[in-house]
């Protein structure tokens, strides 16, 4: 079986770690010159490894085999939120890269084909997993017609100053691989909570949003009597507590929901509130669920509408993600590599955060593997993993490529 090089692979880490650290966290969001500085980077070490590397038109960073042969590809994202984790997508790009080496320093391996990624914008400066989204063809011009970010830089610019204006884009040809596998850090406390070192990830979990106003009548708080008011803030106020209420009636074991966000206006305290709006999200691993969800709502919002007063209209927040299983083969071979290197201390799981495997499996077989976070925390500075476990995790993964390469061109 090969064997990873565990120095080589922390020193990677750390030194991509490097670009754009800010404390013990990293500051590289999509296109920005860190997130492309880091890019340029992947791509002499994807060189350096023997691949065909290039960085794409949407700034996917990927790394050709010249080998023959059925591929796997393997891979995650090196963009970051604003203020992110330093493990956070680097996970999964720097042990892809890892297992192309490891792959090719091993007699019994070094003709399997083994492609390297790192995915584009995963963490939505514009639009989330733009870049596994292209590769796929998921991605259509109307999808990014006037997107912008948060700070109302639009995605044509940010192309253009990362000069990939007119850079052609890639697209996976499914015909090449025998699958897609991305590991990545936890992002939660299970692993940790049942003293686990590896998470085989069984689905990763469907979302639906919902956008709720609320339109009422604007009005003095002290002259209008409580009888007479038409205050949408109220109205957002009953609907969330019946949410909360009924919600659990139907959930299933691991369904979350969150209502994130809110706005009154004109919230301001002696004033009854006009208008207000909310967003709730849902998330599970099952469709069954986040049918029940929608139907709740809807009877609900029927419910306050008919009573008149405040009118209440809900529609969809985004484009719903339908909850996507793992190939059940490569979820095998996973396994068994979890097995061989921590007998007992691996578990099967759902993810509850959306990863680039969730596009990838549209397209070819995908599988994820997952390491336990130090105290579940991501998506801050704080986020880490033990480099016992960064180093485990990752000749998990060499293992499993090995396993499912052999079995793909045996045949
Ligand atoms: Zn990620």
């Amino acid at each position: 079986m090969p064997q990873i090089n565990a120095d080589r692979l922390l020193s990677d880490l750390r030194t991509l770690r490097s670009i754009g650290a800010q404390g013990t966290g990293v500051v590289r969001p999509a296109f920005s010159p860190k997130d492309m500085e880091a890019r340029r980077w992947l791509k002499q070490r994807y060189e350096e490894a023997g691949l065909e590397a290039s960085i794409d038109g949407v700034g996917n960073v990927y790394g050709r085999s010249r080998r023959r042969g059925k591929a796997l590809l393997s891979g995650s994202h090196s963009d970051t939120q604003p203020t992110g984790g330093w493990l956070d997508g680097a996970l999964g790009v720097v042990y892809a890269l890892e297992v192309v080496r490891a792959l090719a320093e091993d007699e019994a391996t070094k003709a399997f084909p083994v492609d390297a990624v790192s995915f584009q914008d995963e963490e939505s400066r514009f639009l989330g997993c733009l870049g596994s989204r292209s590769l796929t063809g998921a991605l259509t011009a109307d999808m990014e017609q006037g997107v912008t970010d948060s700070g109302g830089v639009t995605l044509e610019a940010a192309l253009r100053d990362a000069g990939l204006a007119g850079v052609p884009r890639l697209r996976l040809d499914p015909a090449r691989y025998c699958g897609f596998v991305e590991a990545h850090i936890e992002q939660g406390p299970t692993l940790e909570d049942t003293a686990h070192k590896i998470g085989v990830v069984s689905g990763i979990v469907g979302l639906r949003g919902i956008r709720f106003e609320f339109r009422g009548q604007q009005n003095h708080a002290g002259t209008t009597m409580m009888k007479t008011r038409r205050d949408a803030s109220a109205a957002l106020y009953e609907l969330a507590h019946r949410i909360n209420q009924e919600f659990p009636k139907v959930a299933a074991e691991r369904t979350v929901w969150t209502m994130g966000r809110v706005r009154v206006e004109p919230n301001a305290t002696s004033i009854v509130p006009g208008y207000a709006d909310m967003d709730l999200q849902f998330r599970d691993q099952s469709e069954a669920p986040l049918k029940a969800f929608e139907a709740v709502v809807e009877r609900l919002v029927a419910e306050m509408n008919a009573r008149g007063g405040v009118k209440i209209t809900a529609t969809p927040s985004r484009a719903p993600i339908a909850p996507t299983q793992m190939d059940p083969g490569l979820r095998a071979h996973l396994e068994a590599a979890a097995e061989r290197h921590a007998p007992g201390k691996w578990q099967r799981m759902p993810s509850g955060a959306f990863h680039d495997a969730g596009i990838i499996s549209a397209s070819i077989p995908s599988a994820m593997l997952f390491i336990p976070s130090i105290g579940g925390i991501s998506h801050d500075f704080a986020e880490d993993s033990r480099d016992g476990d960064i180093v485990l995790g990752c000749q998990v993964l060499a293992d499993a490529a090995a396993a499912i390469l052999a079995e793909a061109n045996a045949r």
